[in-house]
């Protein structure tokens, strides 16, 4: 097994809560075992433009309750074509780095393999970090726990003032290809519908829903839309539903980017110190092209490969059922 001395760190695609502690956890177990580590700003743009500093154990020091990420991250288009990948290559070989842990979601993973590929004397594993939980290999992703909290605190001031008014108030909540947060969001705050991507819902069967004898009693209304619903966003659902449901005071809600923010959960906190660790022991064990993930509570390697082909996560028929069920 080659030994390797020097490795690299960076946070890629969308930022997510819990990403400081996995940084945190790659240069304290690098240093720890003897290894230089650098730190990559900005992501793969970091890698073409060298934007890189020697990281140190106090580099890391009272970043483990800070949001976003101490690394910055960007999307780099550059980095899709060959020139950028071989600026970046050439960058990495300067600096002596011969493996590097990249912190992000699938785009990160699909960059990170496409590299690999090509370079495969740099050795490159990834860590699950995107609050849509969208990835296959890990049951949770860093960053998922902490957003679906804030939609949950966030839900929970709407569900005052709705009440307060009967209001019927449509919240969109982030997950383009994923109901995740919606999901777990819907059932931790009694919604009582939740639209999700995986799943159509015919507005005639959430209208007949929000018209049925069950809810005229009920002072206040929670519908959550995920972003990727396929009934055309969140305006239209609530206007749609609106000419039909007139016991209430219609209202809609986007949450927004305030779901990527704020102090990580403790879940997210553990998630990242493990993932960042195990990271850094795969590298040291000569591995690469995997992903790190949890499953069912243990830490387990995936291939990138496998972690991008497999098609994540079914819907969770059962909690859609249950929250069904349990919002009468
Ligand atoms: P999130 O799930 O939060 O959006 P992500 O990692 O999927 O995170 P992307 O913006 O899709 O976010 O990807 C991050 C970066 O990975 C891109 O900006 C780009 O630099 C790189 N990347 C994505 N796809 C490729 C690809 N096919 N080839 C090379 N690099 C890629």
């Amino acid at each position: 097994m080659p030994k390797i001395s020097k490795i690299a760190v960076l946070t890629s695609g969308g930022d997510a809560p819990g990403m400081n502690s996995c940084i945190r956890a790659v240069v304290r177990t690098a240093i720890y075992n003897n290894l230089q580590v650098t730190g990559i700003r900005q992501g793969y743009q970091g890698m073409i433009d060298n934007d890189m500093y020697d990281m140190q154990t106090r580099s890391v020091s009272n970043i483990l309750n800070l949001g976003g990420t101490i690394l910055k991250t960007a999307r780099c288009m550059a980095f899709h074509t060959d020139e950028g990948m071989e600026q970046a290559y050439q960058n990495l070989k300067k600096q002596g780095i011969e493996g590097l842990v990249v912190i992000g979601g699938d785009g990160t993973f699909t960059g990170a393999l496409r590299f690999s590929k090509k370079y495969p004397d740099i050795a490159v594993i990834g860590v699950p970090g995107t609050i849509d939980n969208d990835l296959y290999g890990s049951t949770y992703t860093l960053g998922f726990d902490t957003a679906t909290n804030t939609v949950i605190e966030a839900i929970d001031k709407i569900r005052d003032t709705a009440d307060a008014h009967d209001r019927l108030f449509f919240v969109e909540v982030m997950g383009r290809d994923s109901g995740a947060i919606a999901l777990r969001a819907g059932i931790s705050c009694g919604a009582e519908a939740i639209l999700l991507p995986e799943k159509e819902t015919a507005i005639s069967d959430l209208i007949d829903n929000l018209k049925g004898g069950q809810y005229e009693k009920k002072t206040s209304s929670i519908v959550i839309v995920a972003e990727g619903d396929k009934n055309g966003g969140v305006y239209d659902v609530a206007q749609a539903v609106k000419k039909e449901v007139t016991n209430y005071d219609i209202k809609v809600t986007i949450l927004g980017h305030l779901q990527r923010g704020g102090s990580p959960s403790a879940f997210d906190r553990i998630l990242g110190s493990r993932l960042g660790f195990a990271a850094v022991n795969a590298l040291i064990a000569g591995e690469s092209q995997k992903m790190v993930g949890l499953q069912a509570n243990i830490i387990v390697s995936t291939s990138l490969e496998e972690a991008l082909t497999q098609h994540k996560f079914s819907l969770e028929e059962d909690l859609l059922q249950m929250a069904e069920v349990l919002s009468i």
